[in-house]
């Protein structure tokens, strides 16, 4: 296919991991950046899928192209699932984020500090053809932040099975086993099955 597809994201980060994923599956694909498209959509929804939608149908309708967009936060069982899909918003900084899930986490003992981290791909086609698909990546909240390596909560997401933080572990590992590496390779499958 020659269509051009957007990765409806501003986010540095994850236009990398997209140009990664994409050509290999037959998909030219820009950044809204590369595209010279200014678009920032209110994330209103109450689910990552929602959330994922709602970039992607924003990019397409504004660019024409085919979009795809992803949506991801940290679920902790003992808070209710927060801070989910307000983990961006939780406080100012990253920094305050980690901080204040350290303070709300503080009383909850070691063996109900499971939590996850969460990923939605939405895909949206001009032609009205829309889907989502899904990663997910398993942990345990740290009592203390450890590692420099990663983003956000990183440095207090604890890997059991590897026995260090996502803070920690290397970048080449966590792209391989991550909620987002999950639901791209998710994407990819799907993708494979659709006539474009
Ligand atoms: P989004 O850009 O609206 O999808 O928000 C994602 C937010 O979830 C980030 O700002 C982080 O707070 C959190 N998050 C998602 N994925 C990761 C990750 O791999 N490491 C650390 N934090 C993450």
């Amino acid at each position: 296919m020659n269509t051009k597809w957007i990765i409806a994201t501003n986010n540095p980060g994850k236009v990398r991991e997209f140009h990664k994923i994409l050509p290999p599956l037959g998909i030219d694909a820009v950044s809204l950046k590369e595209a010279g498209i200014r678009l920032e959509v209110e994330e209103t929804g109450t689910t990552f899928e929602e959330n994922a939608l709602l970039k992607a149908r924003a990019a397409c309708a504004c660019s024409g192209m085919p979009a795809v967009a992803d949506d991801s936060g940290l679920v902790v069982d003992a808070l209710g699932g927060r801070p989910g899909v307000y983990s961006a918003r939780y406080a100012e900084t990253e920094k305050a984020c980690n901080l204040r899930l350290l303070a709300e986490m503080q009383d909850v003992p070691d063996e109900k500090r499971q939590a996850h981290y969460a990923c939605a791909i939405a895909c949206v086609l001009p032609d009205g053809r829309e889907f989502t698909v899904y990663g997910e990546c398993y942990g345990v909240i740290a009592r203390e932040e450890t590692g420099e390596n990663g983003f956000g909560y990183d440095p207090l997401f604890y890997l059991p099975q590897y026995g260090v933080t996502f803070g920690e572990l290397a970048p080449e590992i966590k792209n391989e086993i991550s909620h987002r590496a999950k639901a791209l390779m998710a994407f990819a499958e799907k993708i494979k099955t659709m006539e474009l």
